[in-house]
């Protein structure tokens, strides 16, 4: 058990580590005399004085930096409730601003006349937020409070333990990973988890201390050889090691169906250096010391998550079998990801962390008319959900909650492309509309002239705007109409053969090119299932030589290895990777050179020709320049089944009305 005198200290010792000023310091000492005070003789669930409780939230608020009023209202947040002191005390002795977060903080707890159990709990949640849009400070504070309650949870029953534990991991632990608050959020998911699965708990826990003094010895060395390499390039750095949270383990063995042992990096190092171009180098030396894992490197920085994370991820074979996680990421980036909004107040930036476009939605929210469990609901799947990343065909990427489906996507491109939808495809297999979408899938919506809403749409979709806006269309037709449209025939089985966009002669005189990143496969480093995109300079097509460049923006670009303009990036040997164009099993690429006659027939005919082939197109280009009236030059890169051989498909194109010449590039 915890005494006071020892939280008190810590917390003062923390003030002073980080540096705040002498009033401030001692504002919050008047705060903690005043709680104490106020709280004597009142004990918690788990026998303790009621102060320890308080008093170990501020502590929590100063380890992040936050602002003296927040850690003063982390030791009076229950003095109104609990005691007989009042609001307008607060005000009279702290100010204002304390006052009104005191106030946030204890309306959220004092809410105890709705009907049911489940309408209370959705009642608590909208007043939280409510409280939150409002100032979010509020919010900072109330989850410490949950971090606290949650670590004497043990002293309640178990039911209560369960359900407290259920509801954190569905709102509170989300909650700060929207915020950005990294510390927070895996905090309350393993004393979760603790309190959910207590035997499995206990197991990784004791795995990963095991674990952790064996592998003592090899960090050690990996460190030094990291520390010599960074010395000799003059970088200012730290390097820090850590061992993955309970619940990204538990995750990770539930998602991939693993064993403890085969979750191989509950250890990982991370190289915390001054700038994002110091986060490159140092990521280019890390791969020369180190073979990569193929797959495992994530470029958070030129994507950032949504709730503002940036980090750099690499995963390196250090000794045989054994691989080690590496983040790299700048001070800034660090204090960003592990303490989110609340980082603000000490770096003062005013700039928004992530992207609170939610909050904006949640506003929003308040004006529907949503029963408590519909709200509790669309918070839960919705707006808590962490974020998966979807592309168009064209490779824009469109951010959705996960969970979404195909539908959801098309409503999130655009209002008419979710009303005339027909159907969707995903890497270039059809896929019913209301299946979730996984991250990175490229979607590709088919829609119709004709085609429109029906009634059943609404539970094929899981976001609100597009329910939102499927709704709008029915409010916006007549009933009998609506009426119509529920009794429908579903689609009918036979799908387009291509999407409706019609291919005209304007369009044919532009160069244009449908490569189709869903069918080509390319590896880098060996690895297949990394993002990419193709370089505009050099333009490669299958069999140019070609490498990796990681970008500074867009993740990893693939250049024709004799790209005049890659070699002119500076540090171009720190960050150029091995790549090469994957063997799809069973075809082959080709790529040919034509003249063809320049009207729509000719490209229906050719892909009519592919399609029936089973082949698929990769690049298809119309050389603008070359045009006349009766002839383009165009070129063409396909993947067929290996079963064909390139003569035949000479021969077949060749035989192709519309084109003129073939032969091979
Ligand atoms: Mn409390």
């Amino acid at each position: 058990m915890e005494n006071k005198e020892k939280i008190y200290d810590d917390l003062i010792k923390c003030l002073n580590e980080n540096e705040y000023p002498k009033e401030d310091i001692e504002f919050i000492k008047k705060a903690y005399f005043l709680a104490d005070k106020q709280h004597t003789g009142q004990k918690r669930a788990s026998g303790e004085e009621y102060i320890i409780h308080p008093l170990s939230v501020a502590l929590y608020l100063a380890k992040m930096k936050v602002d003296r009023e927040m850690i003063a209202t982390g030791l009076l947040h229950d003095v109104v409730e609990d005691t007989d002191y009042t609001l307008e005390q607060i005000s009279e002795q702290f100010g204002e601003s304390v006052a009104n977060l005191v106030n946030g903080v204890t309306k959220i707890t004092t809410l105890k006349n709705s009907p049911t159990k489940s309408d209370l709990k959705a009642e608590t949640i909208r007043k939280m937020l409510l409280a939150m849009i409002e100032d979010i400070r509020v919010i900072i504070i109330k989850l410490s409070d949950k971090v606290h309650n949650m670590s004497t949870l043990c002293y309640v029953s178990e039911e209560k333990q369960k359900r407290t534990a259920k509801e954190c991991l569905e709102i509170y632990a989300p909650l700060a990973g929207k915020l950005g608050l990294g510390v927070i959020k895996s905090q309350l998911e393993d004393l979760s988890l603790q309190a959910l699965k207590p035997h499995i708990y206990e197991e990784i826990i004791n795995f990963s201390k095991q674990r952790e003094k064996e592998k003592k010895g090899q960090i050690a060395e990996v460190t030094k050889k990291l520390q010599q390499k960074l010395e000799k390039a003059n970088l200012k750095y730290t390097i820090k090691s850590r061992t993955k949270h309970a619940y990204s383990v538990y995750n990770k063995m539930r998602k991939f169906n693993k064993k403890l042992e085969d979750v191989f990096d509950l250890y990982g190092i991370r190289i915390i250096t001054q700038t994002v171009e110091d986060c490159y180098a140092v990521f280019g030396m890390v791969h020369s010391l180190f073979q990569p894992v193929p797959g495992r490197f994530k470029d958070y920085i030129a994507n950032p998550k949504s709730n503002g994370y940036k980090s750099l991820h690499t995963t390196v074979m250090v000794a045989k079998r054994t691989a080690l996680e590496i983040q790299i990421r700048t001070y800034e980036m660090d204090q960003m990801n592990e303490y989110g909004v609340a980082a603000h107040w000490y770096y003062k930036t005013g700039e928004k962390n992530g992207d609170l476009k939610w909050l904006e939605e949640l506003k929003n929210m308040q004006t529907e008319s949503l029963s408590p469990a519909e709200y509790y609901q669309t918070i839960r799947d919705d707006i808590l959900r962490e974020e998966i990343y979807v592309f168009s065909p064209k490779g824009d990427i469109y951010k959705m909650p996960q969970g979404a489906t195909a539908l959801d996507f098309a409503y999130k491109v655009h209002t008419q492309i979710g009303h005339r939808c027909r159907g969707a495809k995903v890497s270039g297999k059809i896929v019913p509309l209301g299946k979730a979408l996984k991250n990175g899938a490229i979607v590709e919506i088919i829609t119709g002239k004709d085609a429109c809403p029906k009634m059943e749409w609404l539970s094929l979709v899981k976001t609100t705007d597009a329910k939102k806006k499927i709704r709008a269309f029915f409010a916006g037709l007549d009933k009998q109409t609506a009426e119509q449209q529920t009794v429908q025939p579903p689609l009918s089985n036979k799908q387009p053969d291509f999407t409706t966009e019609e291919f005209t002669p304007k369009r044919l005189g532009q160069s244009i090119s449908i490569a189709d990143n869903r069918r080509i496969s390319i590896e880098i480093n060996g690895e297949k299932n990394l993002l990419f995109s193709f370089a505009r300079c050099c333009h490669p097509v299958p069999p140019d030589n070609i490498v990796g460049f990681v970008s500074r923006g867009r993740g990893i670009i693939i250049h024709r290895e004799d790209c005049e303009s890659l070699r002119s990036q500076p540090d171009y040997h720190e960050r150029v990777l091995n790549a090469d164009w994957g063997r799809i099993t069973g075809s082959k690429t080709y790529s040919f050179f034509m003249k063809v006659v320049p009207t729509n027939k000719h490209y229906i005919e050719l892909m009519s020709y592919i399609k029936k082939k089973k082949g698929s197109v990769l690049d298809y280009r119309l050389d603008e320049s070359t045009k006349n009236e009766n002839e383009i030059d165009c070129y063409l890169s396909v993947d067929m089944p290996a079963s064909i051989d390139e003569h035949r498909i000479l021969k077949d194109l060749r035989n192709l009305p519309s084109v003129n010449f073939v032969g091979k590039r």
